[in-house]
């Protein structure tokens, strides 16, 4: 699929999908890529701490946010790769992480699945593992709810409408992983699927080491631990 993609690639000579410039074989142009990079946080291991550490590659805003809008609603898988390798590059590059992981992207429900043709989070985890070297056990977790989208929702809802909506994957159910899971989604916001998630593999005895994320939003959290960020 993968060899399909990257001749059609050739052949059509596609654009580049944020700013519509013609490309020169990368899935964004130079000067997208320059702005995406504006996006990734200092320090993306700051909030790795707590119940549940989070790693965070950038900020969802500017050329971050419109790279997963493209990503994620017009139908261009082929951006996992360049943000999936650059997550890897800042947790290579981040001091005292965990090293024995393996990785378990947040799932989406099968339906919503078909329609969109990928799940984003997994499209993602699978380029980070392509250069950390962790396992990816993509079928960790399942979504056997189909939820509405969270974000109109308030922290109370979002709590309920998630209740019992991600269970133990197939792989884990046969056999539990001997290390540390690693949850990868695509975007933090205030983390309530990941706690889901979290309290899924808990229930199984099922070591969780931390999130990644490729972009967290800014501002009031209204998840367990309000945060102002700090800013200087
Ligand atoms: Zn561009």
């Amino acid at each position: 699929m993968r060899l399909l993609d990257s001749l059609l690639n050739l052949v059509l000579r596609p654009n580049c999908p944020l700013c519509d410039r013609p490309l020169e074989g990368q899935e964004l142009c130079v000067a997208c890529q320059r702005r995406l990079d504006d996006c990734r946080q200092r320090h993306p291991r700051d909030q790795w701490r707590g119940d549940l550490p989070l790693f965070a590659w950038g900020t969802y805003s500017g050329s971050l946010k419109r790279a997963i809008a493209a990503l994620k609603y017009e139908n261009n898988p082929q951006l996992a790769r360049p943000l999936g390798h650059r997550i890897a590059e800042a947790w290579q590059q981040s001091p005292s992480l965990p090293q024995s992981l393996i990785v378990v992207p947040i799932p989406m429900h099968p339906d919503k699945q078909r329609q969109r043709g990928f799940n984003q989070a997994e499209r993602l985890a699978r380029y980070f593992c392509d250069l950390t070297g962790f396992p990816l056990a993509a079928k960790g977790l399942k979504r056997v709810k189909n939820t509405q989208a969270l974000f109109q929702l308030t922290p109370q809802q979002r709590q309920q409408t998630l209740q019992n909506a991600i269970a133990l994957g197939p792989a884990f159910q046969r056999r539990p992983p001997r290390q540390p899971v690693l949850l990868f989604d695509d975007i933090h916001t205030t983390g309530s699927t990941t706690q889901e998630a979290l309290a899924v593999l808990k229930q199984s005895q099922i070591a969780v080491a931390g999130v990644a994320v490729l972009a967290k939003t800014q501002g009031r959290s209204p998840g367990k631990t309000p945060r102002t960020p700090r800013r200087t």
